[in-house]
């Protein structure tokens, strides 16, 4: 059948045309296949469905046994069919009852037919069925006419998409594409969120697939390339330039992409089977997708990213459509759904309409995800292919506790989340009606919450949680999401504008926490083995003074006239503090020399992270104002387990024996000396870990502000005394204990304290 008689082009035209009669969806899947057959001189073309119970129906065929259509159906993975699906890839094979793979279905009489060929039909990367074609004679097919199968495909795509067959299904077979999924995902920021999607970066949705001017079509393909290219150069090499390190990497990944002769082959390719060029560029992306995505290969995987995002941006080239963010059109009620997303990026969102958050990338500690804690929105990540599943507007459930996406939710699951939505609330309404209340244990015990912040949107939680101070105001966050290093000035007034917005209320400011993940863009990134071991925090400080000389300078300006509090992060020696203090005290002299005000008061603290310091308690003790347990790094380093790596980060229980011995040493050494110390980690805002902080002897505990009230509950009903002496000799003698949660767990019950 070398050469179809009737061309590809011919083809497509009938098919649209079927396309377009006013006939029931099963006549027209039957006229579709007839047409198909007869254009590749075939004595066989069937169609076959991929269900939602996984199985690959037939739909329809010419040449097969008509009785079989509905009836016969096959697994993934099982026959020529279940392959093909499975691999996502076309198969072409002369003699296809010797594949190992052929599984024979008696009621279709298909033992006749010898050679076959099949392809995939993909939308957005998933795989929505097979189109299969079959001669009597063994022959071998053209790769040209794999690549018409293929494109013919694409129109059965839209079909299956549409929602269309779903009228001729048998009886509780679900095939629609849009079918409600639920799907596991990393849990990044806790709460439940409702909504619709909005896609971060819109799709151009492709409407015309056939073309009626090949030619033409292949010359706007070939501008819009043209186009792309010119405009990665200006990127990368214009003048306002501004971005460097990853952000420059990943632009150059695209142009060379851009500038590979094979990328644009493909998709001319694809306009000469008939495609209009946005229909080709999509073809080629939806095989691109379907091949990259089951690749074991990281680095091929992330490769897909590129070329996706290289993708949209010749759509958006060939259909002049501006690269619109989805934040103009907000609708209420909005879950944003990204690839990935810089921080900043969701800043410009309207905050009042946001739901929540969903990652096809990034972790807990991604930037977007501590803003969007911060936002009090929930958060999952590692969402996988998300972004080609759902479609703007889809309804989604969120649930940031569990790590779960619910798409297209059916209305029971929806109004099962509506419920537990609502009993939140309600909670969080009781929690706030805690604001007022003193945090003092039932024997009397006064317990200090702070809260942790970072960002500006941070500040009004202290009023509403009714925090007693910000314990840790992580300054790095700032300077990420700012497209350059702030000068001076600037830097100022953002730390004024966090001492005037909580009036009244002490700010423990933290100096720059950059390096291991946390990347500035702007400022030269050293690759290094191990990052989290690496030169970050108060060493980039030590080795580069004026940095943090002008960090200091910055915060001694806005802190004239008032308290200040400043700390310091990662000190792994005693030394370390006094030459970070001499910083502080020179510039202070300097501000006095030019007549600025000095603060009212300046406490200077440490941040214990590094367990170096548990040896050294005495020194730094005799050596500060204060100190802030970092159980975060403390914890990360005690068990040697990277806090960003899946696969140790919840190896060990910081409620074990090793890990609350040392938290109960760094209290006692410091209450003994009369510091203060307070733990800013992530386990001073869980119940539980926090009634164990505080019978180890914590009086002071900082976290983000939707721990407020769930702790200040907790400690309403602790009784202090009976909890130490009960919990402290849990510590002596445990022998092989890797946790004591459970029995944590168990007191906290038999007492009633609220958890
Ligand atoms: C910590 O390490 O516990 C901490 C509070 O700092 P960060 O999480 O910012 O490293
Ligand atoms: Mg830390």
């Amino acid at each position: 059948m070398a050469g179809a008689p009737a061309g590809p082009r011919l083809l497509l035209r009938r098919i649209r045309e079927v396309m377009a009669e006013p006939v029931n969806a099963q006549t027209r899947l039957d006229k579709i296949v007839i047409q198909i057959a007869s254009n590749m001189v075939a004595e066989v073309c069937s169609v076959y469905v991929l269900r939602d119970d996984g199985r690959l129906e037939l739909f329809a065929t010419e040449g097969l046994n008509r009785t079989a259509v509905h009836l016969t159906t096959m697994r993934a993975g099982e026959g020529l069919v279940g392959l093909i699906a499975e691999r996502a890839e076309p198969l072409a094979l002369s003699e296809a009852q010797s594949h190992p793979a052929f599984s024979y279905k008696p009621e279709t009489g298909e033992e006749i037919y010898h050679s076959f060929v099949g392809v995939p039909i993909l939308r957005g990367g998933n795989t929505l069925g097979v189109l299969v074609v079959q001669n009597r004679a063994q022959r071998t097919y053209l790769d040209e006419e794999v690549e018409d199968l293929q494109t013919t495909a694409m129109l059965l795509a839209e079909m299956i998409a549409s929602g269309e067959l779903q009228s001729i299904a048998p009886a509780g077979a679900v095939i629609s594409l849009r079918k409600a999924r639920s799907i596991k995902a990393t849990p990044i920021a806790d709460g439940v969120g409702l909504g619709h999607v909005v896609l971060h970066e819109p799709r151009v949705v492709v409407k015309q697939l056939v073309a009626e001017d090949s030619k033409k079509e292949s010359a706007r393909l070939d501008q819009a390339v043209a186009g792309l290219r010119a405009s990665m150069d200006k990127l990368i090499d214009g003048d306002d330039h501004t971005g460097a390190g990853e952000h420059r990497d990943v632009l150059e990944t695209l142009r060379l992409i851009v500038n590979d002769p094979g990328w644009s082959r493909r998709m001319r390719e694809a306009v000469m089977t008939g495609l209009t060029a946005e229909a080709a560029v999509e073809r080629v992306q939806n095989d691109t997708r379907a091949r990259l995505q089951r690749s074991r290969d990281q680095y091929m995987r992330e490769r897909l990213h590129d070329l996706d995002d290289l993708a949209n941006r010749l759509l958006h080239e060939l259909t002049g459509q501006p690269f619109v963010t989805a934040n103009e059109k907000l609708p209420e009620n909005a879950i944003i759904v990204a690839r990935t997303m810089g921080a900043a990026a969701l800043l410009d969102y309207d905050r009042r309409k946001l739901r929540g958050v969903v990652l096809e990338e990034g972790g807990a500690s991604s930037h977007v995800a501590i803003v969007a804690r911060a936002l009090g929105l929930p958060v999952v990540g590692d969402v996988r292919n998300i972004t080609n599943l759902v479609e703007d507007g889809d309804s989604i459930i969120v649930d940031g506790g569990v790590g779960e996406v619910h798409v297209r939710p059916p209305a029971d699951l929806e109004s099962a989340y509506g419920e537990k939505a609502r009993l939140r609330a309600r909670r969080m309404e009781q929690y706030r009606g805690l604001r007022d209340t003193p945090a003092v244990t039932r024997d009397g015990v006064a317990i200090d919450l702070h809260m942790n912040a970072g960002l500006l949107v941070d500040l009004p939680h202290v009023e509403e949680t009714g925090a007693v101070s910000i314990g840790l105001f992580r300054t790095e966050l700032l300077f990420m999401v700012a497209s350059q290093f702030p000068r001076l000035g600037e830097q100022v007034k953002l730390y004024k504008s966090v001492l005037d917005s909580v009036p009244g209320k002490p700010v423990t400011f933290r100096t720059l926490d950059i390096g291991g993940d946390k990347i500035l863009p702007y400022m030269r990134h050293y690759e290094e083995e191990n990052p989290a071991l690496g030169w970050r925090a108060v060493r980039i400080g030590l080795d580069r003074p004026a940095l943090l000389r002008y960090q200091l300078r910055a915060m001694l300006m806005a802190g004239g006239g008032r308290d200040l509090r400043i700390m310091f992060p990662m000190v792994a020696e005693s030394v370390e503090f006094d030459r970070v203090k001499d910083m502080a005290l020179l510039e202070l002299a300097h501000l006095e020399r030019h007549g600025h005000e000095r603060p009212r008061d300046l406490q200077l603290g440490v941040m214990v992270e590094v367990p170096s310091l548990l040896w050294q308690m005495d020194e730094i003790l005799a050596r500060v104002d204060f100190l802030s347990v970092g159980s975060n790094d403390l914890m990360q380093y005690i068990f040697a387990a990277d806090r960003d790596n899946k696969r140790v980060s919840d190896r060990f229980d910081p409620l074990s024996p090793p890990a609350l011995r040392a938290l109960k040493l760094i209290a006692d050494k410091a209450n003994a000396a009369g510091k203060p110390v307070t733990l800013c980690g992530e386990i001073g805002g869980r119940p539980l870990e926090a009634m164990a902080l505080i019978a180890l002897g914590y009086r002071g505990l900082s976290m983000s502000p939707s721990s407020v009230g769930p702790v200040k509950a907790m400690v309403l009903g602790l009784d202090v005394g009976e909890a130490r002496a009960h919990i402290a000799p849990m510590l002596e003698n445990r022998d092989g204990a890797r946790s004591l949660r459970t029995e944590l767990q168990a007191y906290a019950e038999a007492k009633g304290v609220p958890l």
